[in-house]
């Protein structure tokens, strides 16, 4: 069944029927002809939804991520003593959780199975927007065990818990993306315009070498703080040292006292897991709670969770943007997926009008 329009997505999804099972697929329509192609330009959005073909109602759409309760997040493992560093196995590389904890919201476990399973690992399905950070399904596929966070999750989920503090607390913390602060470490005059002396907090995480590490700047205190949860050498201590000292003094700061610091925290077990603990730091720092938390193969997985299922539920709406691309460009003919209800773009997923069907990747 096709459904086409050249509007935005609105919000509101067509009434699912109340007595067709919702995996059963559904009929093809048999009294509707395929809409015509449209030529007028798009029309802007309406508030009523687009109409399904009246005689066969879609099968009953799972709700997006975004219209889901946010699965309430497990309890950071934070109470439990510390695991001591050798006793403590590495992560194999290949584990894939495939059985998710039953505590989690249906439509997070879904996708998060079929991404972190295997199956869905290579497709490219928007599925969380996170003020300016878009995460496809490729981006959590980067979270299951044995794989290694790229920036776009990590900025999502830095960006998340700066909002959060922000919520709670009257003096404010900001968030550097680790593309600027990796400029900053290497001493690279920043682009960024900020008054860190409007900021108790300000934290960012630093790429080098494939490597995450977090860096914490307290302006008013003038003092940083760096994490490197492989441990941190007096080099490294030293060399953020220098880098805040040189991005503070650019900023209009008095910079001769500053000092740099590290905390006893976690360590890293395994190869891959440094953007998870450079997050887990950061969280435990922006909400006041023990960073030496547990750190074996388990624990860590747990984090991967907490994390995936968190950039899920709190998603902003992605309902009018194309799943495939992103963006909510209108000179577009859409499609919706016939089983998850997403829009599409029809250029961006090569639909051929001849086909009336449509089953999104991720429904595949
Ligand atoms: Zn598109
Ligand atoms: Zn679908």
């Amino acid at each position: 069944m096709t459904t086409q329009k050249t509007e935005n997505p609105t919000s509101a999804p067509p009434a699912p029927p109340t007595t067709s099972p919702p995996a059963s697929p559904p009929a093809p329509p048999t009294t509707s002809p395929p809409a015509p192609p449209i030529t007028s330009p798009p029309v802007p959005p309406t508030t009523s939804p687009p109409a399904p073909p009246t005689t066969s109602p879609p099968a009953s759409p799972p709700a997006p991520p975004t219209t889901s309760p946010p699965a309430s997040p497990p309890a950071p493992p934070i109470t439990s003593p510390p695991v001591p560093p050798t006793t403590s196995p590495p992560v194999p590389l290949t584990t894939f959780a495939t059985v998710l904890p039953t505590t989690m919201s249906d439509t997070i476990s879904t996708v998060l199975n079929k991404v972190w399973g295997g199956t869905h690992k290579d497709t490219y399905v928007l599925l969380s927007k996170i003020g300016p950070y878009k995460l496809f399904s490729s981006d959590f596929a980067r979270i299951c065990p044995g794989q290694e966070l790229e920036s776009e999750v990590i900025n999502a989920y830095l960006h998340l818990m700066v909002n959060n503090y922000n919520r709670n607390h009257q003096e404010k913390a900001r968030v550097i993306d680790s593309f600027e602060m990796s400029r900053i470490w290497l001493k690279k005059s920043s682009r960024l315009k900020i008054d860190p002396e409007k900021f108790k907090i300000i934290v960012g995480i630093v790429n080098e070498s494939h490597h995450w590490m977090l860096v914490v700047i307290y302006p008013l205190e003038k003092r940083t703080v760096f994490l490197n949860s492989l441990g941190e050498s007096q080099k490294d201590v030293k060399r953020c040292l220098e880098a805040t000292r040189a991005f503070m003094r650019s900023k209009g700061m008095k910079v001769s006292r500053w000092k740099c610091e590290t905390v006893t925290h976690a360590i890293q077990q395994d190869m891959v897991s440094c953007g998870v603990f450079a997050l887990k730091f950061a969280e435990c720092i922006l909400e006041n709670k023990d960073l030496n938390f547990p750190s074996t193969a388990e624990a860590v997985k747990t984090m991967r969770l907490d994390i995936s299922s968190t950039l899920l539920s709190e998603s902003e709406s992605v309902e009018n943007l194309c799943r495939h691309c992103g963006s909510e460009d209108k000179g577009h003919l859409w499609i919706a997926c016939d089983r998850c209800n997403w829009w599409y773009h029809q250029d961006c997923i090569n639909f051929k009008q001849t086909n009336t069907d449509y089953c999104c990747e991720m429904c595949l």
